[in-house]
């Protein structure tokens, strides 16, 4: 089962893709995850996606499409994956087709959760991420079991640069302009399905496992 969560920035799209990734046992992708692991480690992307990172616009597209196709390749992938944060352009949607065609392959479903922009400086303001492990957590909806420390590996956890208000409001407009147009493409396609990402999380995700089945 292929799937590509689409959404806003702080939708809940890795929330849910985790689940997923855990239920049906495929690969959970995440293209910030990626990046955010290059930066740390300091490698030559890492240090190109931050400058673009840091301002909430996209790294470019030709930073991205390859890197996505190469992991999709892998051999853990060959039962499907969920692909969280990708693609976020009509050109990035564009080559990924185009790399599924030549492998005989398509997309099953793309996810749209559904936020209204003003959940979303609320949500974003609230998330949480470890430094170390990159698990995410909410003050208030999703919290840890101890204050400020990661439930997965015991790491720091921090409010992430671009989640600072200012920031979020860019990678909305950004979003608006850039990545919203994927829902029509998708649409198109036939394989569209969107959910209500304001209500509780084990909610949003039943409404996915409705779509996807048991
Ligand atoms: P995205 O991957 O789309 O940027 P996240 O999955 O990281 O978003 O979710 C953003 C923040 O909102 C996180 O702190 C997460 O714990 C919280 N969150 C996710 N889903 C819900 C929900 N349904 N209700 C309330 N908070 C949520
Ligand atoms: P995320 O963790 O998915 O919210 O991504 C964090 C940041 O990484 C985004 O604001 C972008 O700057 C960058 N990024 C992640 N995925 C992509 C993508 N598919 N295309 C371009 N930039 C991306």
């Amino acid at each position: 089962m292929k799937i590509i969560m689409l959404g806003a920035p702080g939708a809940g799209k890795g929330t849910q893709a985790k689940k997923i990734a855990a239920k049906y046992e495929i690969p959970h992708i995440s293209t910030g995850d990626i990046f955010r692991a290059n930066i740390k480690n300091g490698t030559e992307l890492g240090k190109k996606a931050k400058t673009y990172m840091d301002q909430g616009l996209l790294v470019p597209d030709e930073l991205v499409v390859d890197l996505v196709v190469d992991r999709v390749n892998q051999d853990d992938c060959t039962k499907g994956y969920v692909l969280d944060g990708f693609p976020r352009t009509i050109p990035q949607a564009e080559a990924l087709d185009k790399a599924l065609e030549s492998m005989d392959q398509k997309m099953d479903y793309a996810i749209d959760i559904n936020v209204p922009d003003e959940n979303i400086v609320n949500r974003m303001s609230g998330r949480r991420a470890c430094v170390d492990c990159g698990a995410t957590y909410h003050i208030v909806h999703a919290p840890t079991k101890e204050e400020g420390i990661c439930d997965n590996c015991g790491g720091e956890l921090i409010l992430r640069d671009d989640d600072k208000p200012e920031t979020v409001q860019k990678r909305l407009a950004v979003y608006h302009e850039q990545t919203q147009p994927l829902i029509d493409y998708y649409t198109e396609k036939g394989i569209l399905k969107t959910v209500d990402g304001t209500v509780d999380l084990e909610d949003v995700f039943k409404a996915i496992t409705g779509i996807l089945g048991e």
